[in-house]
């Protein structure tokens, strides 16, 4: 990994002005921007830039967001964000990890994903069923310098899968100290907690 870090010295402060962040998926871009709009930040998608989007061939979320954010950077000349995440279970090895969006199969079948979690942890008996969402973000500069934050919230695998609000994986995680799954959770609660949140306010910490 070539990025300073969260946690670590001199890190590189981002200015107020443009940022293209580097994501297709238009409920993240409207996200971002909100988020960082107090900061002085214009969010500029990468699909209004027409920038490809990158293999993900690393390892890690973070090498992953790194790499995104470097590619967006180095092709628009202008600062870039990107954020790679998913659900990793002890029990399971760290899956679905890296590949949780996969998982779900080109037709985004998230019961099916789901339903596959399960299946794995049946296949023995008295599996741990201890969860965690991980976040890394990412944030790139044409130069090459990139700086990253990982963030994550600890939780349990549960069965069946339980409310209809948000996405992915929500169903089947109940975070650490609480009684509702993230899909049963008001959108607030879980921004509050959420793996996603807990990198953002690294990344606020660190940059501005
Ligand atoms: P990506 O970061 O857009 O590549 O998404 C990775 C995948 O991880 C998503 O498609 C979801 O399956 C899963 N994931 C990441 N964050 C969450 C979350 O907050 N709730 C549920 N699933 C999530």
């Amino acid at each position: 990994m070539s990025g300073e870090g969260s946690g670590r010295q001199a890190i590189r402060k981002l200015e107020p002005g443009k940022l293209v962040l580097a994501s297709h998926n238009k409920g993240k871009i409207v996200e971002f921007r909100e988020l960082l709009a107090p900061y002085g930040v214009e969010v500029i998608a990468a699909a209004d830039l027409d920038l490809p989007e990158p293999e993900e061939t690393g390892t890690t979320f973070v090498a992953n967001a790194e790499l995104k954010a470097l590619a967006a950077a180095d092709l628009s000349g202008l600062p870039a964000l990107s954020d790679d995440s998913g659900l990793c279970v002890d029990a399971l090895g760290g899956d679905p990890g890296l590949f949780s969006a996969r998982w779900a199969g080109p037709t985004k079948d998230f019961a099916m994903a789901m339903r596959s979690v399960e299946d794995r942890l049946n296949e023995e008996p008295d599996m741990s069923r201890a969860a965690h969402f991980v976040c890394a973000l990412a944030v790139g500069w044409p130069d090459g310098h990139v700086e990253w934050f990982e963030g994550r919230v600890d939780g349990t695998i549960v069965w069946p899968p339980r409310g209809d609000k948000g996405h992915g994986y929500d169903p089947i995680f109940q975070p650490l100290g609480k009684t509702e799954t993230f899909a049963e959770m008001d959108q607030d609660e879980k921004n509050r907690i959420s793996h996603r949140a807990d990198a953002f306010g690294q990344l606020v910490k660190a940059v501005f």
